[in-house]
């Protein structure tokens, strides 16, 4: 069975407790395997690194756990272009949203929100408060561009 380091765990853990969400050990393994990628993970990856360290564990548990972890603003869905779910951990605890490329599964940081500017027309076009929005950006990045255009060397 793989322990977590206790540095990384600890600062898990931290975060799930700042989220009010119970830390437990699939909930920090998830959390582990997540932080261990550049890259946006679908759930049967996941899994089957959670099989390394739980056994018996089932998908049904790990798409739970996921989208507990997801709900709790933990980790961040990611809906593919293909309708495939997939699932990033961002360190960033700053309101920012994300570039994802659709070709290499790579995650940017975008720290600006165009969205907060809106609000207060948004507010006033359907007479309501804004609480809250999902932004995802889906492109080709940097590398992938210049793969596609022949620029670049594989
Ligand atoms: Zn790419
Ligand atoms: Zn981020
Ligand atoms: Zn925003």
């Amino acid at each position: 069975m793989h322990i977590l380091k206790g540095d990384m765990g600890d600062s898990f853990a931290l975060t799930l407790k700042e989220l009010s969400l119970k830390v437990t050990p699939k909930r920090l393994a998830i959390l582990n395997i997540l932080d261990e990628e550049p890259v946006y993970v679908s759930p049967e990856e996941i899994w089957e690194k959670m099989k390394e360290r739980f056994a018996r564990i089932g998908l049904p548990t790990v798409y739970r756990n996921l989208e507990e972890l997801s709900m709790g603003g933990v980790i961040t869905k990611v809906i593919h272009p293909n309708r495939q779910l997939y699932y990033y951990f961002c360190r960033n605890r700053r309101h920012h949203h994300h570039f994802i490329c659709v070709s290499c599964r790579k995650v940017e940081d975008l720290d600006m929100c165009g969205i907060k500017g809106m609000e207060k027309s948004i507010e006033k076009t359907v007479r309501g408060k804004v609480l809250s929005h999902l932004v995802q950006i889906n492109g080709l990045c940097n590398r992938c561009t210049e793969i596609k255009t022949g620029k670049g060397t594989i």
